[in-house]
């Protein structure tokens, strides 16, 4: 089985150039069994497919994924369970309005396509 496992989609971030339909559509074309959405501190690709493109598409794998990036480590690939709500997960690059991410405030978090980046979370709030 070949999987790309390191995809960017035009959903989920901002240097992703191809919405995650026609991405598909090409790594099918070169043979591909499978992706690992692995967008820029967001789910929004993965998101994309999951809601409208699941259903419809049954031969081709597409794995949830992350691309974070970390204070002080570069950017780090994670492949994710579908199903499991992890509140640091969520913080990290998604949810900004959660109780924990509070820190953002200090932190200077920003803006990062349609979701937010902040670094405070690797640290334990005071
Ligand atoms: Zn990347």
């Amino acid at each position: 089985m070949k999987l790309d496992m390191h995809c960017h989609t035009k959903e989920g971030s901002l240097d992703g150039k191809i919405p995650i339909f026609e991405y598909i559509e090409i790594l099918k074309s070169k043979g591909f069994h499978g992706m690992l959405v692995t967008d820029h501190d967001s789910y929004n690709g993965f998101r994309n497919y999951r809601d409208n493109l699941k259903n419809k598409i049954n031969d081709f794998v597409v794995l949830k994924g992350i691309e974070y990036d970390t204070i002080d480590a570069g950017h780090i690939l994670v492949i994710l369970p579908e199903n499991v709500k992890l509140l640091l997960m969520e913080c990290r690059g998604l949810q900004i309005g959660r109780a924990s991410c509070t820190a953002s405030s200090r932190c200077g978090a920003q803006k990062w396509g349609n979701s937010w980046s902040c670094s405070s979370l690797w640290r334990t709030p005071s």
